[in-house]
């Protein structure tokens, strides 16, 4: 061992450590010189440890740590000493000991002025991302990024020691392949040696885990990389990473109940948050956009809307009669305490309403007029066109009590959940609603297979095509494709979609059916897809699974917003890396060997 390589960490050094001699190695967090005394908190991997020179003592130590800069690395030897009374400090590890420093030895100053502090979180939020981005490699030194690798290690390698257990294997599927849609444009990779051939890069490993399945590996998984050519938002990335399983000889119970067992025992091990419910709730598509407006139900909290189409059936409110006679619906959903909301406020959430498709918002107050919590009164605008007995049906429906505020949509139904699904979102927000130290897990069952594309004119699949249907509505692909429920399941916490999966078409004919339903010519169909049917022809077996996302998780985790946070080396704007500067241009040459011109549009 070099002389001044370190013999302990700076972060797990503890008052039972005093008068032991230690060498450590690290960067420089931070200075503070008092004239004679000086102290540096030198930090590692492991944390941060106060060093301590006087010139009582030590005055050629003082004048080199004095003379030290913010991230410096240092090697430094000295005794480990309890501090002072009273100058411990409570909030690190380290805080009841000082190093008293013997030897300095400078590895590598930090020669450059730095583009922003890493010592100081609290003024992180104004630092500009590209700047972060661009130097990286100082920004994931600070502790908080340290913490959220770290974590992320811990869940992964969690991940698979629970998968190891219940004999699944790890398979590395190729990154040069052929386009697998999930529904995002494709990366694409020229081939060389034969110019205008392309590889795509996968978008998830989907057909290669089912070819795994018929390969007869039974039991699958991959921490894997997928890349999408889509829209960027706060939570979506060109790649990110999956943890993608698939099983053989399994129902979707099997794939639910094993994700489950696995999600609980990662976060038992991996997170002090509770779990909203254990086992987790489930919910059918059609109940979920019913009762929270979304396939990504917040079950945090309640407010659940309420169907108020039949209570209203023979009202005499001319819009809501034209609505209920259109075949919408009227659904309504509760605001604690909004009764108290002034005349702007309502006006504000009728704006959002509008805003997110509705025609309108009517609203009433629920008010218990005289006190005594029994015959609660509406008031309101719309309150004269109510009757007694509709009144007392919206009010069993709403499961309203005094001082809330009914917020009610009369539309298409569709339009009346997405609404009032945001409405829920708005008021839970506004109220405060969803403990953060919660993750509240539901399962989401039987989407429906397809989905209409007005736009281009067919049938879509909502998952991706080798899904399998429901098999009571096999009969309905040739009849009525809308009414076919899939197999396929989504798993949802605190109100984002953390991963998907289904069981899959395992016949070649049912296959091609569904192929043919997507509007896949035969043609088509075996030019891009041939590989697939030929498989199910050698006998495959049953088999489904499930890819929930790794970023999302830490995010979920973490309690972060921007999934950038949680990714060592992510992507800006629209898929950039001001780290590497990627994408970047190409010599002439490279391109003329593609056999690839640049037209600039
Ligand atoms: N490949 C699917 C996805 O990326 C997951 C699955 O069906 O297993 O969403």
């Amino acid at each position: 061992m070099a002389h001044w390589q370190r013999t302990r960490s700076c972060g797990e050094l503890r008052a039972e450590d005093a008068g032991r001699q230690v060498t450590l190695n690290g960067w420089v967090h931070s200075v503070r010189s008092h004239g004679d005394l000086v102290f540096v908190d030198l930090r590692d991997r492991t944390g941060i440890v106060q060093l301590r020179a006087d010139a009582a003592s030590s005055p050629d130590v003082l004048e080199a740590l004095a003379a030290v800069k913010s991230e410096f690395v240092l090697s430094v030897t000295g005794e480990v000493q309890m501090r002072a009374p009273g100058m411990a400090n409570p909030k690190l590890g380290t805080g009841e000991i000082e190093i008293h420093v013997s030897e300095v030895r400078i590895l590598n100053p930090c020669r450059q002025p730095l583009p922003f502090q890493l010592n100081d979180e609290s003024q992180m939020s104004l630092v500009n991302e590209e700047l972060r981005l661009r130097y990286r490699y100082l920004d994931l030194r600070r502790p908080r990024m340290q913490e959220i690798l770290r974590l992320r290690h811990r869940v992964v390698a969690s991940m698979r020691r629970f998968l190891d257990s219940r004999g699944f294997i790890e398979v590395e599927t190729p990154i040069f392949t052929r386009s697998t849609p999930e529904g995002a444009r494709d990366y694409l990779v020229p081939y060389r040696l034969s110019p205008g051939l392309f590889y795509a890069l996968p978008q998830s490993p989907q057909q290669y885990k089912q070819l795994l399945m018929v390969a007869g590996v039974e039991r699958y998984y991959q921490i894997a990389r997928c890349f999408r050519d889509e829209a960027q938002r706060a939570d979506r990335q060109p790649e990110f990473t999956q943890l993608d399983l698939e099983m053989s000889f399994v129902t979707q119970e099997d794939v639910l109940q094993l994700t489950e067992d696995m999600t609980i025992a990662v976060l038992r091990e991996c997170s002090n948050k509770r779990l909203g419910s254990v086992p987790f709730a489930r919910l059918t598509y059609d109940d979920a956009m019913l009762r929270y407006g979304t396939d990504k139900p917040d079950l945090r909290y309640g407010l659940e809307i309420a169907d108020i189409s039949e209570a209203m059936r023979g009202t005499s409110f001319g819009v809501f009669s034209d609505v209920l006679a259109s075949g919408g619906v009227i659904r309504c959903v509760r605001y604690p305490g909004g009764s108290r909301l002034s005349r702007r406020e309502t006006d504000d959430l009728a704006r959002l309403a509008k805003e997110w498709g509705a025609r309108g918002l009517a609203h009433l107050a629920i008010e218990d007029s005289d006190g005594s919590g029994h015959g609660l009164t509406l008031r309101g605008p719309i309150a004269k066109f109510i009757s007694e007995t509709e009144r007392e049906r919206i009010l069993s429906a709403a499961k309203a009590e005094a001082g809330d505020l009914l917020l009610i949509v009369a539309d298409a139904a569709d339009v009346a959940a997405t609404v009032l699904g945001r409405l829920r979102q708005e008021i839970a927000r506004r109220l405060n609603l969803a403990p953060s130290d919660v993750l509240h897990f539901c399962w989401i069952t039987d989407f429906p297979l397809v989905q209409w594309n007005a736009e281009e004119n067919r049938w879509d699949a909502e998952h991706h095509p080798f899904t399998m249907p429901h098999e009571d509505d096999l009969p309905y692909l040739d009849t009525d494709p809308a009414r076919v429920r899939a197999q396929c399941y989504d798993i949802v916490c605190n109100g984002v979609e953390w991963g998907s999966g289904s069981i899959r078409i395992c016949r070649a004919d049912i296959q091609a059916k569904v192929f043919a339903l997507l509007g896949l010519s035969e043609e088509v169909q075996r030019e891009r897809f041939g590989h697939m049917l030929d498989a199910f022809a050698y006998g495959a077996p049953p088999h489904g699974g499930v890819a929930p996302g790794i970023d999302r998780l830490i995010m979920l985790m973490t309690d972060t917003e921007n999934i950038r946070e949680v990714m060592a080396f992510p992507k800006i704007g629209g898929g950039t890396d001001p780290l590497m500067g990627a994408p970047s241009t190409v010599d002439e040459a490279q391109l003329r060997e593609l056999g690839l011109r640049v037209v600039s549009s």
